[in-house]
């Protein structure tokens, strides 16, 4: 499998949650894990975006950092997946002093530590900037995405609450994004509708979308769309947790392909949304009867548009050439 659309604390282990709250004397509260999941009933992307503050809480030193990514990139490996661009936005990780380019450093180590043993199989991070957050908060994520770029560091990307502030308040970051040649991947059209998606494609130059699905499929759209690759990093459960969607028949999986659109299937977050790319596939197989060749176009689409370096695609679509069989029997068995 291969997940292009991975926030790291959305993503940290019940076990990790356990082992580092304990080394950082942190209490868990009373209902864990219950509250580092989706709240029941959850309405709101706002709402969904209150289970973020425990792990990232307990993600506040190096060592955490470092050791929540190698975690992680273990977790992804044994559970057969070929691939993952996992992000996170240093910012977040600055409450107890910690700089935001130690955070990205602790990152780097992580993710090197855990790939060391590995073949078949590669990783790489996105720096996310914040909706919430200044141009001047948010810069550092630009320059530590171009510092680090030889150093598994592949693009920036834009979260937090879409509803807070449109892409043009960000247009300087990204347009220092673009100068510097970074890959960009933005967060639009989950909780607002498709014009959001058309401005950060216009004014912030995102290649790809975080979600998305409310794009409207007009002539204009789709041309501009498919004229400028644009992929689409699909995450439907977590769309149906925040209400984006009301159910996964609504996921435009079928009508975006038709016309070209490139879509890929991802977890957004395997802790707060309990789940990962196998149970994704899962649920859109049983929705919408997916045959084995889609499955593989969608997983190839997923390597297309990987910010990563052409060998390594090139090793992904041998990978998944060995691998999709299995993944095939694995998506439709109970
Ligand atoms: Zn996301």
């Amino acid at each position: 499998m291969i997940d292009l659309h991975l926030h790291l604390d959305g993503s940290l282990g019940l076990e990790d949650f356990k082992y580092l709250a304990e080394r950082n004397h942190v209490s868990l509260g009373d209902d864990f894990p219950k509250n580092v999941r989706v709240p029941e009933g959850c309405k709101t992307l706002e709402e969904y975006l209150t289970r973020f503050d425990l792990p990232c809480s307990l993600l506040q030193d190096e060592f955490s950092i470092a050791y929540a990514v190698t975690s992680l990139v273990n977790r992804l490996y044994n559970s057969g997946y070929i691939y993952a661009e996992i992000r996170f936005a240093p910012q977040l990780h600055t409450l107890k002093g910690m700089s935001q380019e130690d955070a990205v450093i602790s990152a780097i180590s992580g993710l090197k530590y855990a790939l060391k043993d590995k073949v078949g199989f590669d990783a790489n991070l996105i720096l996310c900037c914040m909706r919430q957050s200044s141009v001047e908060v948010n810069m550092p994520a630009i320059e530590l995405a171009d510092k680090y770029r030889m150093d598994k560091v592949v693009a920036v990307d834009l979260a937090g609450p879409e509803a807070f502030l449109t892409g043009d308040h960000y247009t300087s970051l990204f347009d220092e994004a673009k100068k510097r040649n970074l890959n960009i991947t933005i967060h639009a059209g989950e909780a607002c509708g498709s014009d959001e998606v058309i401005r950060v494609i216009d004014l912030l130059h995102a290649q790809r979308i975080g979600h998305g699905v409310h794009l409207e499929l007009n002539r204009e759209n789709i041309k501009k769309m498919v004229e400028n690759r644009i992929t689409f990093e699909f995450c439907p459960t977590s769309n149906l947790q925040t209400t984006s969607l009301p159910n996964y028949k609504a996921v435009p999986l079928r009508e975006f392909d038709r016309y070209g659109i490139a879509v890929t299937i991802n977890s957004d977050n395997m802790t707060v949304s309990d789940t990962d790319v196998l149970k994704e596939f899962k649920h859109l197989y049983k929705e919408f009867k997916l045959q084995k060749h889609e499955v593989k176009h969608f997983l190839t689409n997923s390597i297309n548009a990987s910010f990563t370096d052409l060998a390594t695609k090139t090793m992904l679509l041998n990978e998944l050439n060995k691998k999709i069989d299995a993944y095939f029997d694995l998506i439709i068995s109970e």
